[in-house]
């Protein structure tokens, strides 16, 4: 017997037939013995069409309460969680569906973008021990206690409830189900040699959601790491039938890197088009210049990525370049317009037809010189570098927009990542 959260997103539970298809997921699980807490998303577009009406609401002002929104955007989880604790009693298993404020999830008060403090996961235990119920959780909300107000979790938040009520109820597994087959060493849309992992690290995981690959919320991943949650996405899209319980069902298992025995160097590549690169021209090199840009733009909620230095033209002076989310552009450049004054540059040059192309792996650690044959590779093809950030497990590089997917593809032959053709 083990313990078991299955998860799964909107696209899973889009109408009555999937539903039932998730339920016919979750009679297997328990027939085989299995305590099965289920976290659901909301069915697929619920949650965007719940946002337009929260927009659409306002005429006046420019924002709305966030208390309220949550209390609108929550809603398509109920929904779902509901349906399926009816499909599931229709098949005669015993199950009850929960929200958030009901366990409770207790979640921090940032409206919208909540945290999860903690997860009351006893009840849910005693009602495994005592009736053999299934929970069916509502994701992506919680509960504020101290003022009793409904929150969320942010977009995609449903992935993160499924980790912590894995923490909370000490499960032996949390399944992610999906409508992907498991992680990938990179976009297949973009390589199409590219390969199912069967298992990838917290901490690249970590990188390749924060770097764009969406799978995963990336607080899900963080929250896996720290309390050890062993994470493994699969396809909803397989009919329980076709499942065969003595083998491992193709997936990706997220895992401490101890349980990873043969470690390839790089593990994945991700990119990003939505990056605007901003260039500081003939700033003066004495201390505060950095503080004098980046202090107004961090004050504006833009979120600064990779930063070069260097020497300026006229030699005497340096330039800043630095990227932004191309979203941002617009607002970064008139912040630092706005600090011209302070800061004492010369001119802003700024381009959006940039990508940024990251390089993923544990091996990096223990290996040297892995960003020096990108470079080498990349320069074969004469794809020029604009800026270069590394970390231990990872580096990135900024290249113009148009040569994404040769550099993509490139980097992934190049570490070995393509996969073999039959
Ligand atoms: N329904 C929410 C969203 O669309 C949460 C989730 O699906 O994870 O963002
Ligand atoms: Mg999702």
């Amino acid at each position: 017997m083990a313990r078991l959260v299955m998860k799964f997103g909107g696209t899973s539970v889009a109408d009555i037939d999937r539903i039932r298809n998730v339920a016919r997921h979750v009679k297997r699980e328990v027939d085989a013995g299995h305590q099965v807490a289920v976290v659901v998303s909301a069915m697929s577009g619920i949650t965007d069409q719940l946002v337009g009406w929260c927009q659409a609401a306002l005429k006046k002002r420019q924002l709305f309460d966030a208390r309220e929104y949550d209390a609108v955007i929550a809603t398509g989880e109920q929904v779902t969680a509901g349906l399926l604790a009816i499909t599931l009693q229709d098949m005669d298993i015993n199950a009850r569906s929960w929200l958030g404020w009901q366990l409770p999830i207790l979640t921090s008060n940032a409206h919208a973008a909540a945290r999860i403090l903690e997860v009351n996961g006893a009840e849910l235990i005693r009602r495994f021990n005592d009736h053999k119920e299934v929970a069916v959780i509502a994701g992506f909300q919680g509960l504020h206690q101290e003022t009793a107000r409904i929150t969320t979790l942010g977009r995609g938040g449903s992935d993160t409830s499924a980790v912590a009520v894995a923490a909370a109820i000490r499960a032996d597994r949390c399944y992610i189900y999906t409508d992907v087959d498991g992680v990938y060493t990179s976009d297949p849309r973009v390589v199409p040699r590219a390969r199912r992992l069967d298992k990838i690290a917290f901490e690249e995981m970590l990188e390749l959601a924060s770097l764009g690959a969406k799978v995963m919320q990336v607080r899900s991943v963080e929250l896996g790491m720290v309390h050890n949650v062993r994470i493994f996405v699969r396809s909803s899209f397989d009919r329980p039938e076709d499942i065969d319980p003595h083998r491992n069902p193709p997936g990706t298992l997220i895992c401490d890197e101890e349980e990873i025995v043969e470690q390839q160097v790089v593990t994945g590549i991700a990119f990003s088009r939505d990056e605007a690169q901003i260039s500081v021209r003939e700033v003066a090199d004495k201390p505060g210049v950095a503080a004098a840009i980046f202090v107004p733009l961090a004050e504006a909620n833009i979120n600064v990525d990779m930063i070069v230095q260097n020497v300026s033209a006229d030699g005497q002076t340096t330039d800043l370049t630095f990227t932004v989310p191309a979203a941002d552009y617009h607002r970064a450049l008139d912040v630092l317009a706005k600090a011209k004054g302070a800061v004492g540059y010369a001119r802003l040059d700024g381009a959006t037809d940039v990508a940024k192309v990251s390089v993923i792996g544990i091996g990096m650690r223990s290996h040297a010189g892995v960003a020096a044959q990108a470079f080498h590779a990349l320069a074969e093809r004469a794809v020029n570098i604009r800026a270069i950030t590394t970390s231990e497990i990872k580096f990135s590089l900024l290249i113009d927009a148009a040569y994404t997917e040769l550099a993509v593809r490139t980097l992934h032959s190049l570490y070995g990542l393509d996969q073999a053709t039959s």
